[in-house]
């Protein structure tokens, strides 16, 4: 048989090695800055058309290349960087891989000018799918500026799978932060369709935040600092009573270079561990110097994560700078940073959250009543029963799963219910509710029992209530006294400008929404405690972050689910019976009662006859 291997053509190889490093007009963005920034520019200029789709370009006033070089950096492989392979563990630029700019190239128009100090003119070459469309000599300042244009033009099922604007924009702003915030001694502007979206003049360390994310940030960084031989680490840590809901504000550098790691970042939490409200985030700025030697960072074309030698010790390490540092601003009341650091290791169980224990009062209880009488009663039935119970149970642990604590929480939990059983006068009572360890309402039917997911089902109410609201344009309002100012990042507001119609049709009232940095709120739904504004806010932002509405009516939508979200009855959340009856009420009165506004089962029922079966 004929031979049939056959070396790809470049354009081809090109085109799928460009799957690897161009997933976005983001990752285009990602590359072309950090090219600018090894080749030693200080002012570095990015500038944006339709979220990136349209054009990305940078302009940076670096080092510049010569006319060789411009025609061979669009070569797959070719880098000024590496020389060989043990380069690569004395890493101290960005690039290394030599694929951007071939990869860019395969897959868009690119325009690039450039211009080294020595000479008077520059040059400018085109290149469209990897083929060289023209190369001339123009005049143009020191540096370099790569236009890309187009982006996939030639791969219609990538293009369309882009997303919308509003969210590739958002993967532009990330990517240009963590640069900007991993290189404050450069000076970045950023321009988004015509108009400054960024201008981050050349400053340390925590003027750049705070021109990042406002002026707010700067009462909230306290400042982390700490040399040891292994790991040298500064930058700040954002105070625990700012903590977000979201994961927003977290930033590792490693040696300049943006990283995610999970691990480290359980480092942060669990010197946190105690500060924080459940369910929120610290935020963090850290920079992370290590020896080069000691990293690996070729195991992802993206590079945003890396191989430690010795992740143990940058562990403790980092987890006691942190601490320190809280203690030492008098955030954090106990300081152990004499500990030794072998001890700090993370086991599992450190991750778990501390859990506050939860003091239930039953505010309904008077002990002046009827019923004192017939609980009393109940409580020694009560005994009786569980002490029968037990003796069946005896010999039979092998048989069922569950186990005797479960039995104990059950009875312990339903002492309501139990009441009301063994009280003679309720026998006959139609249509009790009660609660199930503070999580299910258990109702009574006619053919057997309900029982109802408490959070999904008031999440599925208020979503309702809310999508009317916002249709029907009516929703009552609650003025408050003193205008709430709460504050946020421009993007964040940019979001809040967005929603703002839909967001006044459910009863916010917005006095004031400044381009800058502050929203100023003097009346909100009468379902919406003034406390929680601003987390609901907050996630609401997030929400549109991560979910991508692409049409107005999308945004709406999830708008009501977001709000419904924050404002639903949690799970652990003790009712009182009226409550409980409402609940039920008001989830069957829904146009679909059956699902939760994410689609999830809000309730089950249970007939006689299925109960009689497990009784067999
Ligand atoms: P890498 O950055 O991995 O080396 P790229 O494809 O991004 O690969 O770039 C190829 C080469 O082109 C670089 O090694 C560098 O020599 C040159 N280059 C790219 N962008 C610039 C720039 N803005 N200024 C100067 N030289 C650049
Ligand atoms: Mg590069």
């Amino acid at each position: 048989m004929a031979d049939i291997i056959q070396l790809l053509p470049d354009h081809v190889a090109n085109q799928i090695a460009a799957g690897e490093v161009v997933q976005r007009p983001a990752s285009v963005v990602k590359e072309l800055l950090e090219n600018a920034i090894d080749a030693g520019a200080d002012t570095i200029k990015l500038i944006i058309k339709d979220a990136g789709k349209i054009l990305v370009q940078v302009i940076d006033n670096g080092k510049g290349m010569s006319t060789t070089d411009a025609r061979l950096s669009f070569e797959r492989h070719a880098t000024s960087k590496i020389r060989n392979a043990e380069d690569l563990f004395q890493l101290h630029t960005k690039g290394f891989r030599g694929e951007a700019l071939a990869s860019i190239a395969a897959i868009a128009h690119v325009e690039l000018k450039t211009k080294q100090e020595h000479d008077d003119i520059g040059h400018v070459i085109v290149i469209e799918g990897s083929k060289v469309a023209s190369q001339e000599v123009v005049v143009t300042p020191t540096g370099t500026s790569v236009s890309v244009k187009n982006l996939f033009f030639n791969i219609p099922a990538r293009r369309n799978f882009l997303k919308s604007d509003t969210v590739e924009l958002r993967h532009v702003i990330d990517e240009f932060h963590r640069v900007a915030l991993a290189h404050p001694n450069i000076s970045f502007a950023m321009y988004n369709n015509g108009s400054e979206s960024f201008n981050l003049p050349i400053s340390n360390y925590r003027q750049r935040i705070v021109n990042i994310f406002g002026n707010k940030t700067n009462e909230k960084l306290v400042p982390v600092e700490e040399d040891t031989e292994v790991l040298k680490v500064s930058g700040f840590v954002g105070k625990p009573e700012f903590a977000k809901k979201t994961r927003g504000e977290q930033y590792f550098f490693v040696n300049n270079r943006f990283i995610k790691s999970a691990y480290l970042n359980h480092a942060i939490a669990s010197a946190f561990e105690g500060l924080l409200k459940n369910g929120t985030h610290a935020s963090y700025f850290l920079n992370l110097t290590v020896d080069p030697q000691t990293i690996d960072i070729n195991i992802h074309p993206t590079k945003t994560e890396i191989k430690f030698d010795d992740e143990h010790t940058l562990y403790a390490l980092l987890r006691s700078a942190v601490k320190h540092s809280l203690g030492q601003f008098n955030i954090a009341p106990v300081l152990d940073f004499e500990r030794d650091p072998n001890l700090d290791t993370p086991y599992s169980y450190k991750g778990d959250a501390s859990n506050t224990p939860k003091v239930e009062i039953d505010r309904s209880f008077n002990p002046f009543q009827e019923e004192t009488h017939s609980r009393a009663k109940a409580v020694s039935y009560k005994k009786e029963a569980t002490e029968n119970w037990e003796g069946l149970y005896v010999g039979l642990e092998s048989k069922g799963n569950t186990s005797e604590q479960d039995f104990e929480e059950v009875h312990f939990e339903s002492e309501e219910c139990t009441a009301s059983i063994f009280d003679d006068n309720q026998v006959e009572q139609k249509n009790t509710t009660y609660q199930l360890h503070n999580k299910y309402i258990v109702n009574t039917i006619k053919s057997g029992m309900l029982v109802i997911d408490q959070h999904r089902a008031h999440q599925r109410i208020l979503y309702e209530d809310f999508l009317k609201n916002i249709t029907i344009k009516k929703a009552a309002s609650q003025q408050l006294l003193f205008p709430l100012q709460l504050h946020f990042s421009k993007q964040d507001i940019e979001i809040i400008n967005q929603l703002k119609d839909d967001l006044e049709h459910t009863g916010f009232v917005f006095s004031d929404v400044k381009e800058e940095s502050s929203v100023a709120i003097t009346g909100v739904p009468v379902s919406v405690p003034e406390s929680e504004v601003s987390i609901i806010l907050e996630q609401l932002i997030s929400d549109v972050e991560n979910e991508v509405p692409d049409s107005n009516f999308s945004a709406t939508d999830l708008l009501a689910k977001s709000m419904a979200k924050s404002l639903a009855i949690k799970t652990g959340q003790s009712l009182q019976k009226d409550e409980q009856e409402h609940l039920v009420n008001k989830l069957f009165a829904c146009k679909e009662p059956n699902v939760s506004p994410t689609n999830r089962t809000t309730f089950i029922t249970m007939s006689v006859d299925e109960l009689d079966k497990k009784f067999i």
